[in-house]
């Protein structure tokens, strides 16, 4: 009569088709913090990429992650994801939670837009911190003591010696462009910032590649990380 059967040639019972054809699920499904989920849903972002699909789970599970996928792969929301779902809302304790390092302004600044907007519907702060901007804006936006800092090495450690700024309440560092990071320029400004990050952080690193040396590892401090790595896979 037409109707399908639910055994195969081999008399295996199928697969029964799902409404959700994607397999790793949606961001929906992944138990998010209700003001992040809906700013995502809001923004037309329905189905995580490979990377945020496998690297996201392991970072709201606690674990320090290693990722390595193609630039453009949607590494952005893979870290960002799990720190707002883990900060949530603006917290009156002064010092900064969640610190992320990118290699250059641009790339601080684009991330911290996104930042911005994966967390409008809470009241986190998320402050700037780079070079070649006015430092007195920058002080103000630290004196207002925000949850999220974006920031480029050398212009933290500059902020941190003048203000005097602890990260010891920094509860996860996330490493972005690890490769570019690592490069040589910035191991002083990376390891005065380290020195200053409590032992019990969650610290993941993102890159596009691997970072050629293992002491670059041991630099940023992982503890058991999860590797991570998408070779060709696209989105
Ligand atoms: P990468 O840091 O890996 O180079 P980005 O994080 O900058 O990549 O993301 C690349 C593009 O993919 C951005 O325009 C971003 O908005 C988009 N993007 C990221 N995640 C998703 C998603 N889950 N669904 C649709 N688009 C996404
Ligand atoms: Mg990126």
């Amino acid at each position: 009569d037409g109707k399908l059967t639910d055994k195969d040639a081999n008399g295996h019972k199928k697969k029964k088709a799902k409404p959700n054809k994607n397999p790793g699920g949606t961001f929906q499904s992944l138990d998010l913090y209700p003001s992040l989920l809906r700013a995502l849903l809001l923004r037309g972002f329905r189905l995580p990429t490979p990377i945020q699909r496998r690297s996201i789970p392991l970072a709201l599970a606690g674990r320090d992650v290693v990722a390595m996928a193609r630039t453009g792969s949607g590494k952005t929301l893979a870290f960002l994801i799990p720190i707002v779902n883990k900060l949530k809302a603006h917290s009156e304790r002064v010092g900064a939670r969640a610190l992320i390092l990118e290699p250059t302004r641009e790339l601080a600044v684009q991330t911290a837009k996104v930042a911005k907007e994966v967390s409008k519907y809470t009241d986190l702060r998320i402050a700037v911190v780079v070079g070649g901007e006015g430092l007195e804006d920058q002080f103000e936006a630290m004196a207002g003591n925000p949850d999220i800092v974006v920031a480029t090495p050398g212009r933290l450690v500059h902020l941190i010696i003048e203000m005097s700024l602890s990260l010891s309440t920094v509860e996860a560092v996330v490493y972005d462009e690890a490769d570019r990071l690592f490069e040589l320029g910035f191991a002083p400004q990376l390891r005065e910032i380290q020195h200053r990050l409590s032992p019990n952080r969650q610290t993941s690193l993102f890159s596009a590649t691997l970072p050629s040396l293992l002491v670059e590892f041991a630099r940023a401090g992982l503890r058991d990380p999860v590797m991570v790595r998408l070779e060709a896979e696209g989105r």
